[in-house]
């Protein structure tokens, strides 16, 4: 298994030159693109890995699943979508046009920010606990440079925040909402952390290291259909065509992939393609898809 994985990573590196490392954020353009790494962890809990297993990097937009995750198990799902639309959206993630009241969906910034708002009260260690929780470590945490980093050079997520305030879908504090949300988009991991993440989902939510019940079968089931319509923005339709599994990729370059009863997939590689996903990462889940025949339209 770790032959196969190498050989995909190897592949993909040849894909180094391709895309651009996101500096819209300043302290993410830091990043190598030639560090590149692939896990994979099955429902029993086995994980394997390959490449820059270590390399740290923030959760990013692969956030808003987890978010998405503990509203949908505090408020239940006619609540939650009630606030946000479920429909993918041939938009940016960072758009204000799309919508009126209501969100297109949880995966664009604006439907994430609602999602952050009906979760502002509970404290971010909250969120960080929970997540540490579903990767199975402990030492998860926030990474400050890239938080200030966002908060300090952001005008577009306070546009869309005032403008959801506006429209009375955000009814908190927009600058704690926005406080909360780069918090989240903050968090630092390794891709072993997202293949256990990603294996809870693939496990219906029980943790299949830890054994601990993190996510109800409903939840579990409503953020993979979500991540398979939208997880990947405007390029959502394409991608799954291509790779055939459900995933939520981040402009740090991540991506989160989920195979249900069988894998937690968590790839990464920085350079990133116009729509912001890691282009290494997603080549590296085409291959590992059609090498271990993945597609979930398949049997
Ligand atoms: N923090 C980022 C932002 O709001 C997340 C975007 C992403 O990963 N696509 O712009």
């Amino acid at each position: 298994m770790r032959e196969k994985l190498i050989e995909i990573l190897n592949q993909a590196q040849k894909m180094e030159y391709l895309g651009n490392v996101a500096s819209y954020i300043p302290e993410l353009s830091h990043k190598n693109k030639n560090r590149m790494a692939l896990a994979l962890m099955d429902t029993k809990g086995n994980l394997t890995v390959a490449g820059e297993a270590k390399e740290s990097f923030t959760l990013q937009s692969m956030s808003k699943i987890i978010t998405l995750t503990r509203a949908l198990m505090r408020y239940g799902e006619d609540f939650v979508f009630s606030r946000v639309g479920v429909e993918s959206v041939d938009l940016p993630f960072n758009t204000l046009k799309s919508f009126t009241i209501k969100p297109n969906n949880p995966m664009i910034n604006a439907g994430a920010m609602v999602i952050s708002s009906l979760l502002v009260k509970e404290s971010f260690e909250t969120l960080l606990d929970y997540v540490c929780k579903l990767a199975g470590n402990p030492t998860i945490h926030l990474n400050e440079a890239v938080y200030k980093s966002e908060k300090s050079t952001s005008y577009r997520n306070p546009a869309i925040a005032y403008y959801l305030k506006d429209l009375k879908n955000i009814t908190t504090d927009v600058e704690e909402t926005l406080e909360y949300y780069y918090r989240q988009c903050s968090i630092e991991l390794n891709v072993c952390d997202l293949a256990n993440i990603a294996a809870v989902y693939a496990n219906n939510g029980i943790h299949p290291v830890t054994k601990e019940p993190l996510i109800d079968l409903r939840s579990a089931e409503i953020v993979k259909t979500l991540m398979a319509v939208c997880g990947m923005y405007d390029e959502s339709g394409n991608f799954l065509m291509r790779v055939g599994i459900p995933a939520k990729s981040g402009v740090s370059g991540g991506i989160l992939a989920v195979v249900p009863g069988r894998y937690g997939i968590g790839v990464y590689g920085p350079g990133l393609d116009e729509n912001g996903n890691s282009i290494a990462g997603a080549k590296m889940l085409e291959l590992l898809s059609s090498e271990m025949k993945l597609n979930i339209f398949s049997y």
